[in-house]
């Protein structure tokens, strides 16, 4: 008999190994819009930030740590120096200092160095607002760039986290085995209306149905539509 879809690993891949059609993909969309809340001041994430510079430095600073040691961190780094020229004048360890609660400290205090100094030598102060020119940046991934794009600038974009990653593939929106190319597929795959909130959508469902441990698969809306559940259910 089929294990029961009840703890399952980070990614199960959907048995097929191919996604939704565009129609399904389509319906799942349709019912997480009417179900999760979108892009309201309410679903605003942690890392929301309305200055550019900022939300750099506090993706920077999320890489494995949790959102309240991150906002943590990131304030108290900007209780020093907000511009990328006064965050250059603080000495190393001050840095290190500041950002003690969101871990792996001193490497990212050297990075964040470093993407001052390139925002200051290379770009004049100025961050992109392009995925393409944030992805230059030192340190700054797929991931941060798409972070900032939809949370900074309000670019339609499906930036994919953890629970992003995870839905998409464990109901097949997408077929991907890293986060990026999650990130790729869903770019590609996500009707254009959905592109606005499809990211706070899936975030939402993420925690509140599609959890990584013990996802409520009995009682979810899109059951019909989840390649893991047909394959496990
Ligand atoms: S049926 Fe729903 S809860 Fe279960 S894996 Fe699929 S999307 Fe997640």
């Amino acid at each position: 008999m089929a294990d029961k879809p009840t703890l399952m690993a980070a990614r199960p891949m959907p048995a097929s190994g191919n996604g939704l059609s565009a129609e399904e993909i389509e319906i799942v969309f349709r019912r997480l819009s009417e179900r999760m809340p979108g892009r309201t001041p309410t679903a605003k994430g942690p890392k929301d930030q309305p200055n550019p510079f900022r939300s750099l430095v506090s993706c920077l600073l999320s890489a494995q740590s949790r959102d309240v040691n991150t906002a943590a961190a990131t304030t108290a780094l900007f209780a020093l120096a907000t511009t990328p020229e006064a965050m250059l004048d603080l000495p190393e360890d001050a840095i290190a200092a500041a950002i003690k609660p969101c871990g792996l400290y001193n490497v990212k205090a050297k990075n964040i160095r470093r993407l001052c100094r390139f925002l200051i030598d290379d770009l004049g102060g100025v961050v992109p607002r392009t995925r393409e020119g944030l992805m230059r940046l030192p340190g700054i991934g797929r991931k941060c760039a798409d972070i900032v794009l939809s949370f900074t600038f309000g670019e339609d974009v499906i930036a994919v986290d953890t629970h992003v990653d995870r839905v998409s593939n464990r109901i097949g929106l997408t077929v991907a085995s890293t986060a990026d190319e999650t990130a790729r597929q869903l770019e590609d795959r996500a009707p254009r209306w959905a592109r606005c909130d499809g990211h706070f959508w899936l975030i939402q469902f993420g925690k509140s149905v599609c959890v990584a441990r013990r996802p409520k698969c009995e009682t979810c809306f899109v059951n019909d539509h989840c390649r893991y559940f047909a394959a496990t259910g």
